[in-house]
């Protein structure tokens, strides 16, 4: 018994070892979103690194200043396959991991797409979208219009509860997502990694070009970036009542090695009430969900 204890201490003291590692490699608390890392308009195509509201959300990229001294922006999360990525490592030998990669769903039901690299979404299929006409951080966003009369109920009824509940980030196009993945896999190189390697660091925290759930325009980034997002009263009434306007806690704490995309309370995913409602109670992520279709 002391030793099946102490085995599992060990690994508890592991795990959150290599998770403090890895927050503190990626400069601070914040993590990186859906695969994002920042708030679109939706219709920036050019990117500033320093102005206009989204320089905050845009510092919670891996900065460029940071030297990849260790191995722990890259391992600790990502597959072994590239976990001692090294400058000098082969582009050929490196296996593409992070956001976008694993299971994916591209079945009849538009409303659980899951891109991946083998099926990353095309043009065609864009949707048409709206401009949302809720509370947001000052800037214009969009969502599907398919399912825009779902999030104003949800953030209607928030707002009812008393609750303060804005959106930060939205719909994305193909081209931000590819600016926005194309610059920090070109900070990782100018660091000295090779492209596949910088590749997945980046991936990490920024969903590749076409993996993004954001791309979708079902997807929406509540008021914060941040982990203590989970402690407000918002996390709290979405956790409870998301399911209902057919949305989900997309990328779930304990899911991370399922869904290849660090914990985010503030990222949620329209899938439709029923499949909602059967993932919220569940407990699992959508990963899950579309590989038992
Ligand atoms: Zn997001």
């Amino acid at each position: 018994m002391n030793q099946a204890n102490s085995s599992f201490f060990k690994k508890s003291l592991l795990k959150r070892t290599v998770a403090l590692l890895m927050v503190g490699a990626m400069g601070g608390a914040l993590t990186a979103c859906g695969g994002d890392g920042a708030a679109s308009s939706g219709t920036s195509s050019t990117l500033p690194v320093s102005s206009s509201p989204s320089s905050l959300l845009e510092s919670s990229s891996l900065p460029s200043s940071q030297a990849p001294q260790s191995s722990a922006p890259s391992s600790s999360k990502a597959s072994s396959s590239q976990a001692s990525s090294s400058k000098a490592s082969s582009s050929d030998e490196v296996v593409a991991t992070g956001a976008g990669t694993g299971i994916g769903y591209k079945g009849s039901d538009w409303r659980l797409r899951v891109p991946n690299i083998e099926n990353p979404l095309v043009e065609s299929e864009i949707p048409d979208v709206v401009q949302i006409d809720q509370p947001t951080d000052g800037r214009k966003h969009y969502f599907d219009a398919r399912a825009i009369d779902n999030l104003n109920a949800m953030m209607d009824d928030a707002a009812a509860a008393g609750l303060n509940l804005f959106i930060i980030s939205s719909f994305r196009t193909l081209d931000y997502q590819t600016n926005l993945f194309e610059r920090r896999v070109k900070e990782r190189m100018a660091q000295g990694y090779s492209r596949a390697v910088a590749e997945n660091i980046v991936a990490e925290g920024t969903a590749r070009p076409g993996t993004s759930d954001h791309q979708l325009g079902l997807a929406v980034d509540f008021n914060t970036i941040e982990d203590g997002f989970e402690k407000t009263a918002e996390y709290k009434w979405l956790i409870k009542h998301c399911a209902e306007y057919g949305f989900i806690l997309r990328f779930p704490a304990d899911k991370e090695d399922i869904t290849k995309v660090m914990y985010e309370p503030w990222h949620y995913r329209f899938v439709g009430v029923e499949h909602a409602k059967e993932i919220m109670s569940r407990g699992i992520c959508l990963e899950e969900y579309v590989s038992e279709l």
